[in-house]
């Protein structure tokens, strides 16, 4: 596009200090990096679209630190440490205050994680963002979805549910008359905070993980197909913020929010019961909660303490009885 050189020097080269392992940046046809012998590479891609991902006059910012943090949760969801990333973006026109914003929001959260952008490329076209992100893991001690065993104790981090309010809001169902709580929820849904440090701490104490972006159920529905299990989930044990049981008023219903709600970018692990006594210590600042039981079945049992729950989740087929 007009301008290209002069807009990729502007907002997305050379703002960053390198990282060592980094060669070469942007400026010539590839960028080089030099991992350290006995790393492998984690690598995943993924793409927002203005109208499917986020509206296209959403906050630039908000914008940004959405296509990094998920990008950046996979990497988490596998154990590794975020190290390069790429850009590929389509832009309708060159707005200057957009880019400002998108590239200030996007650098913020790059650098808190130490997380170097090394190339891209800049299109003309509707607004698109494709990521590719890097990262190290030493050899062997990937989280993978696959190891989870039956009698592995199910966790999750953070809190669940406030995503799909923040989405509520978004679109305008069902919002509150409460502004502020409204401006939280939707400021929760964009600002996901991806849990790199206990990724990382769970390379030797989980048997598996995944990272929520289509929501607990479908997500865990993963882990338990590739590891042929199931799970006994206690609908209580489920961490919901205050903030959405204001918006959506029942208990009930926040759980149910809990167990749909996508793009949380929080992590969900199962632990060997010989490993649970070091959770403690390996996740000391991260918040994370104990959900539930994986079992021999191939399916998702609900139940409420010690009550049975038989609550129907529209587009979720893991439970028993809809195999
Ligand atoms: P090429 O013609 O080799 O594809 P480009 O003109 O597309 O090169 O890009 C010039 C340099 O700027 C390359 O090093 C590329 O990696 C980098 N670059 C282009 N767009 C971006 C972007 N959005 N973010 C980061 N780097 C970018
Ligand atoms: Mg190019």
């Amino acid at each position: 596009m007009s301008g290209e050189f002069s807009l990729i020097d502007k907002y997305f080269a050379h703002k960053q200090q390198n990282r060592k392992d980094v060669i070469l940046a942007q400026g010539d046809d590839c960028a080089i990096v030099a991992p350290t012998a006995g790393s492998h590479i984690a690598i995943s891609t993924d793409t927002l679209v203005a109208g499917t991902h986020f509206l296209a006059d959403a906050n630039p910012a908000q914008i940004a630190h959405k296509a990094l943090a998920s990008n950046i949760s996979d990497l988490v969801a596998m154990g590794a440490s975020p190290a390069w990333v790429s850009m590929g973006i389509s832009l309708p026109e060159i707005n200057t205050a957009w880019l400002e914003r998108f590239s200030n929001a996007f650098f913020k959260l790059a650098d808190y994680y130490g997380i170097q952008l090394i190339g891209g490329d800049t299109t003309k076209g509707p607004l698109t963002i494709t990521l590719t992100v890097q990262g190290t893991l030493p050899e062997g001690k990937a989280l993978t979805r696959h190891g989870a065993q039956s009698g592995d104790w199910v966790y999750v981090t953070g809190q669940l549910g406030d995503a799909k309010a923040g989405l509520d809001v978004i679109l305008e169902n069902n919002i509150s008359a409460d502004t502020s709580l409204n401006q939280e929820l939707q400021r929760r849904h964009f600002e996901a905070t991806p849990r790199v440090l206990a990724g990382i701490a769970l390379r030797d104490i989980a048997s598996a993980a995944i990272d929520i972006s289509d929501g607990l159920v479908a997500d865990l529905g993963h882990i338990l197909k590739r590891s042929k299990v199931g799970a006994r989930l206690n609908v209580a044990a489920l961490p919901t913020s205050k903030e959405l049981l204001q918006f959506v008023g029942s208990r009930a219903l926040a759980q149910q929010y809990a167990l749909t709600s996508g793009e949380e970018y929080e992590l969900c692990f199962t632990v060997p019961e010989a490993n649970r006594g070091q959770l403690e210590v390996a996740l000391s600042n991260t918040p994370f909660t104990c959900i539930g039981q994986l079992t021999g079945t191939e399916y998702i049992e609900l139940h409420n303490d010690d009550a049975p729950v038989d609550w129907q989740l529209d587009g979720f087929d893991h439970f028993k009885g809809n195999q």
